[in-house]
């Protein structure tokens, strides 16, 4: 099956049928898959966002052409709109707290936004409320940085304070000259550096809640990357009780102190001793949760769309015993990405997702969600071998050759 941009604009669903209109800040992807969860439960989905050739345009019942940080055009949108959501959170916070104090309603509200910003600021932030991270520290100048605040071994992890996305401004330095070189190359800007997590695997918690304060919580997802961008996920999580309820406290507690409406993604490292550590966290719909349209009752978009709405928050139990996300990635111009998306999505229970975006070599374009249920006796872990062994097949007829970990 193919799910794919449709051209028609503006798409009004009937007055009697809508329950309100609701702004989306962005026009990619993730805006795109709220404006299809919107039209189905009624709601008008406006965008905010550069281009018509936007994925989000083509869903939306109306858009407005600007930059996500223009807050003259949020204000517009914010006058057709009872509540407006994020996309991407690196839009103008100063800019938009006007509108807030005027009573314009955002998800995420402003000040839940505002220690998230800034990778540093967000570890600050974390170590402030009790969650568990890397150890981490400010580096503004190499020949201050002293390698005994993150446990006196290297490798590190050099990050970009701001707009790092895709392990783009991240990268590993095994000394300090290293780290030198990096800050160099950066043009010797203030970053964050952390310790090295040899971890066991990674995963990621999507949360909600709503204006109420009511929580829930998705299934845990593992996931999987490749040179530090996600390739596939898999849900759930095959880990123990503890580290589930680790992922959970997590998951409360940052929401009820960020005293947050809205859906955030928090993406985790599980070390080998059982411990679960926060890697991140993104306060809106997340890569880590697209399965969440096949896999459970209420899909993290539609989630989202509720809770701007003003609706209960929706059942985020699975649906199925597995579930399974690969990324599609731009290949190289010469490839037959047609043939290959069309080979993926007659595959068994499987459902692509396209974006309709220009193609570009390591560009997201799309990806493919395949549902499992357990066959016979087997176990978790044994479905989740099963999971792995789909995404090979997947990855081997997109990828090809190029296909690695
Ligand atoms: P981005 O925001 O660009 O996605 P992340 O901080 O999520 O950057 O890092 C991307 C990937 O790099 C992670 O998923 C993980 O695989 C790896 N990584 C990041 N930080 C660490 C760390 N401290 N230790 C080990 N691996 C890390």
């Amino acid at each position: 099956m193919i799910s794919s941009i449709s051209s028609n604009i503006p798409q009004a669903v009937t007055p009697d049928r809508a329950v309100g209109t609701i702004g989306a800040v962005g026009g990619g992807q993730l805006a795109w898959m709220m404006a299809i969860a919107a039209k189905k439960l009624g709601i008008l989905l406006l965008v905010q966002a550069p281009r018509q050739s936007d994925p989000a345009v083509s869903e939306a019942a109306d858009w407005f052409a600007a930059d996500i940080d223009d807050a003259s055009t949020t204000a517009k949108l914010a006058d057709r709109c009872g509540a407006i959501a994020f996309e991407n959170e690196f839009v103008d916070l100063d800019a938009l707290q006007p509108l807030a104090d005027r009573g314009v309603t955002f998800v995420p509200p402003i000040h839940s936004l505002r220690p998230l910003l800034d990778k540093y600021k967000q570890r600050c932030f974390m170590r402030e409320i009790g969650l568990p991270t890397p150890q981490f520290c400010e580096l503004s100048d190499p020949a201050n940085f002293d390698i005994a605040a993150l446990g006196g071994s290297y490798p590190v992890v050099v990050k970009a304070r701001r707009h790092g996305y895709d392990g783009q401004g991240t990268a590993i330095a095994r000394s300090a000259a290293d780290v030198a070189e990096i800050w160099e190359r950066w043009g010797r800007p203030s970053v964050e550096v952390e310790e090295f997590v040899p971890f066991e695997s990674e995963l990621a918690v999507i949360v909600s809640r709503d204006r109420s304060g009511s929580v829930a919580v998705f299934p845990i997802v593992e996931t999987q990357q490749v040179d530090r961008v996600c390739r596939r996920a898999i849900a759930p999580a095959v880990i123990s009780q503890s580290a589930i309820q680790q992922c959970t406290a997590i998951a409360h507690t940052l929401v009820e102190q960020l005293d947050a409406v809205g859906v955030f993604a928090i993406e985790l490292f599980l070390t080998k001793d059982d411990r679960v550590l926060v890697n991140e966290i993104a306060p809106r719909t997340h890569n880590s949760g697209h399965l969440t349209i096949e896999a459970c009752n209420c899909s993290q978009f539609e989630q989202v769309v509720r809770i701007a709405a003003g609706l209960p928050l929706g059942d985020v139990s699975l649906q199925h015993d597995c579930a399974l996300m690969v990324n599609l990635l731009g290949l190289d111009g010469s490839s037959d990405e047609d043939r290959r998306r069309a080979e993926i999505a007659a595959m068994p229970d499987a459902t692509v997702h396209w974006y309709g975006k220009a193609s570009r070599p390591g560009r997201k374009l799309g990806h493919v969600t395949v549902t499992l249920d357990s066959i016979g006796e087997e176990t978790t872990a044994a479905r989740r071998d099963r999971a792995l062994s789909v995404a090979r097949q997947i990855e081997a007829i997109w990828y090809g050759t190029k296909a690695r970990n």
